[in-house]
């Protein structure tokens, strides 16, 4: 089934009585060419991908809960390229035209919305540090604007101007980020798929990784044995635990990262409004809502909710940016499980295993490479090398040291990546 506004305006007039459910719900089969543990954006998109790009159909898609569940519905739904570090940068810039297309070609509203992004600065230092990064990505080909503290007060009237510890001396622009409605592209990804072939299971977690002779044979799942010729982790923040099925020992650490939204306000913030100084950022959901966060809770843990200190420190960045936040109730917060690499950087990569593939640590900024994540490591997986925009994201770079993305060890910082 298509949808278009006179589907729509039909539904509309009948009782909506004719919409069909927009994937199948299909039993497992005995084996498959490619089995993909995981069903959040990433594991979808990759099924997607396998499927319109290489025309690989005999594939699953494999969720322990059900589609969307995790991350992919959990993120506050930023999407950007705004990454200066090579490696990095073209693989970003990548994905923001992948999502520039993504509506039409998945003929789904994934609601993404280019309503532009702004990065505050606070200091001569600072606002070098930016120009660097606009450069960079105006190099990449993509979108940066210097504004001064006047243009920025134009455009965001209701900020504290002069905080004492942290006065807006100015901002980066970059015109063509924004936000996308999360679980859409979840949905969005996961019909496009199942209408090609791929089979999404739900409710089926695996159990184990069968390898015999270096080989791997297939899955365990609490749904029977599946065999398949080549198998991916594509399981975020549970990476670790489900690799070491596999006996691997990831270079990967899973912490909880939170998210904030208040009742349904007028407009206010019509772009999304990053405050890295204050670890803080916000912009405003399409039902109204102010959508916020922070910084990781700071210490390892499986949990999908955080601590009280960190949401503190969340809110007096909050309020010190933009005191009228302070007249909003919060209406809901909730955790998710971030998959932290030391460099800050993802891995896209086969593993010493034959036949066994890895899609992990997104860190906190997974949600935005969503379509390039999928369409590289269905590359990957369909031709056995590395697409030529995630080629630098290697698992063996933590083992030698070569290649490692920041080789400064500086970590997951959105400014330096
Ligand atoms: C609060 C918060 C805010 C964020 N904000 C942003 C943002 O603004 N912009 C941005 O770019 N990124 C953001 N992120 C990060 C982004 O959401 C993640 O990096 C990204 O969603 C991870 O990829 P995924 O969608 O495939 O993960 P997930 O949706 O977590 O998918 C992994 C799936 O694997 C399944 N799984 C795990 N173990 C098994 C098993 N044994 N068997 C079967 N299935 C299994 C899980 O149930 C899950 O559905 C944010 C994350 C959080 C939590």
């Amino acid at each position: 089934m298509g949808y278009n506004a006179l589907r729509l305006l039909k539904e509309g007039l009948t009782g909506n009585k004719g919409w069909q459910p927009v994937w199948r719900d299909p039993a497992p089969k005995d084996a498959y060419d490619i089995v993909i543990i995981g069903g959040g954006g990433h594991g979808l998109a990759t099924a997607y991908y396998l499927a319109r790009e290489h025309g690989l159909r005999n594939v699953a898609v494999l969720e322990k809960g059900y589609l969307g569940g995790g991350n992919v519905g959990r993120n506050t739904t930023i999407v950007r390229a705004n990454y200066a570090m090579p490696g990095n940068s073209e693989f970003y810039s990548h994905s923001l035209k992948l999502w520039e297309g993504l509506e039409r070609e998945l003929n789904y509203n994934v609601m993404h919305s280019q309503r532009g992004l702004i990065d505050l600065f606070h200091s001569d230092d600072q606002r070098d540090a930016y120009v660097r990064g606009g450069n960079a990505m105006i190099n990449q080909g993509d979108d940066a604007v210097l504004l001064d503290r006047d243009e920025v007060r134009d455009r965001l009237p209701y900020l504290d101007f002069d905080n004492a510890r942290f006065p807006i001396h100015g901002a980066l622009l970059h015109p063509r980020g924004g936000t996308a409605r999360h679980d859409a592209v979840a949905w969005g990804y996961a019909r496009a798929a199942d209408r090609r072939g791929v089979d999404l299971i739900q409710q089926c977690e695996v159990t184990g990784i069968d390898v015999e002779g270096g080989k791997v044979q297939g899955v365990t799942t609490t749904r029977g044995v599946i065999r398949a010729r080549k198998v991916a982790i594509v399981t975020a923040g549970r990476s670790g635990q489900v690799a070491a099925m596999a006996g691997l020992r990831l270079p990967v650490e899973s912490h909880v990262l939170q998210a904030f939204v208040t009742e349904g306000l007028k407009p206010i913030i019509d772009h999304v409004v990053i405050f890295g100084m204050g670890h803080f950022y916000i912009s405003q959901s399409d039902k109204g809502g102010l959508v916020f966060g922070g910084d990781l809770d700071g210490y390892a843990s499986y949990a999908q909710r955080g601590n009280l200190p960190t949401a503190e420190h969340v809110m007096e960045a909050a309020m010190a940016l933009m005191p009228v936040v302070g007249q909003a109730r919060v209406l809901r917060s909730w955790g998710g499980i971030m998959d932290m690499t030391p460099d800050g950087s993802p891995i896209i990569d086969r593993t010493g295993i034959e036949g066994l593939y890895l899609d992990c640590g997104w860190c906190y900024g997974g949600f935005k490479a969503t379509p390039a994540s999928g369409f590289a490591l269905a590359h990957l997986l369909a031709t056995d090398r590395p697409h030529d925009t995630a080629a630098r994201f290697r698992l063996d770079r933590f083992r030698d040291g070569v290649g490692l993305m920041d080789e400064e060890g500086t970590g997951a910082q959105h400014k330096l990546h």
